[in-house]
């Protein structure tokens, strides 16, 4: 089953990114209104993220780092309309297969549970004395399997794709509190307070927040929101552009392009906008089952989306006049 678990995690736990983003995923499926996260050593040596949300029953926390038990779908109909980040119930077995992982886990009832998992064995488990949510430290990521440890990036890098995870999934669940602190620096702390433009000076300054415009537009089938920076700010990175479906961040060629066409010539060629972009529509539209980081989607009538976003940001930024 460790193997098993190993080979999961080569696909689910690529870099130290990988297992943040996993893990605010199940903070945000368990309804935390504070996630804080902490990283040492670009993650490799820990990564800490404690949260406020539902917690784990003594009972079930064993399950939890069982490979394909999820609480999250119980029926083969729920794999059609998935409403939670989270469904494979595949990250925390991968997690626990590849680092030392203690986790302290409690629901509204206690007593809390505190369970220590490495390289996939089980060291401990004991009682504890937490208040009800999820603390999760991983320690050591990739100690036992040196050849995944040999293609990281430098630390710097590893460093920047953890920021770009924890900024977008902040800027996805602005209701959501969230603080992140590198070696000790505290380096993002959102309010939580549901403001996307708080969210957006918190991460890119207050200057750009303030020259977002709000653009909004929908059809039968598809809802589009969010903020798009004025052809003044573009900055030449198509990172800047988040598109969220459904509260999940993904990765979309045609959306992102779809983005920048909806500039038009207003938009100097090879400048990207800062965008952050609400995708709403229902969940049997898409299939997030396509990769194991669910990154990518696929979305019936993807075309008629595309449209969409583009006539929506063109009519707004037509409307500034500029
Ligand atoms: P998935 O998210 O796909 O269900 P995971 O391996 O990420 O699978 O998590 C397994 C299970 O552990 C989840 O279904 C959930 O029940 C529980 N879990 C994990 N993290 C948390 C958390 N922070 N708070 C509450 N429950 C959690
Ligand atoms: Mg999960």
């Amino acid at each position: 089953a460790i193997l098993a678990d190993q080979i999961a995690a080569g696909e689910v736990v690529e870099r130290p990114a990988s297992v943040v983003k996993e893990l605010i995923e199940n903070a945000l499926d368990a309804h935390s209104t504070q996630i804080d996260i902490l990283v040492e050593e670009s993650g490799l040596k820990r990564i800490q993220v404690t949260d406020n949300g539902d917690g784990i029953a003594p009972e079930d926390v064993e399950l939890a780092f069982k490979r394909h038990s999820t609480s999250k779908i119980t029926t083969k109909k729920d794999l059609f309309k998935i409403k939670t980040l989270g469904f494979r119930g595949e990250a925390l077995p991968s997690i626990a297969s590849v680092a030392d992982v203690l986790l302290e886990t409690a629901t509204a009832t206690p007593p809390s549970t505190i369970i220590h998992i490495k390289g996939g064995q089980l060291v401990s488990k004991k009682i504890g004395a937490r208040a009800q949510g999820t603390q999760i430290v991983v320690s050591d990521l990739f100690f036992n399997t040196p050849a995944r440890l040999k293609y990281l990036k430098s630390m710097q890098t590893e460093l920047a794709a953890i920021s770009d995870i924890v900024n977008r999934l902040a800027l996805s669940h602005t209701e959501v509190a969230f603080s992140f602190q590198s070696n000790g620096r505290l380096l993002l702390e959102t309010a939580g307070n549901g403001k996307l433009q708080q969210t957006f000076s918190a991460i890119y300054g207050v200057k750009v927040a303030r020259e977002m415009i709000p653009i909004s537009g929908a059809d039968l089938d598809f809802e589009v929101s969010g903020y798009v920076s004025l052809p003044a700010l573009t900055r030449a990175s198509k990172t800047y552009i988040s598109l969220l479906l459904n509260g999940r961040y993904i990765r979309n060629y045609q959306l992102s392009n779809a983005v920048i066409k909806g500039y038009g010539s207003k938009l100097m060629v090879g400048r990207y906008p800062f965008a952050v972009i609400n995708l709403k529509l229902d969940p049997l539209l898409v299939d997030v089952n396509v990769h194991p980081t669910k990154q990518q989607v696929r979305i019936s009538k993807e075309d008629q989306l595309a449209q969409l976003l583009r006539k929506t940001i063109y009519t707004r930024i037509a409307q500034e006049n500029l």
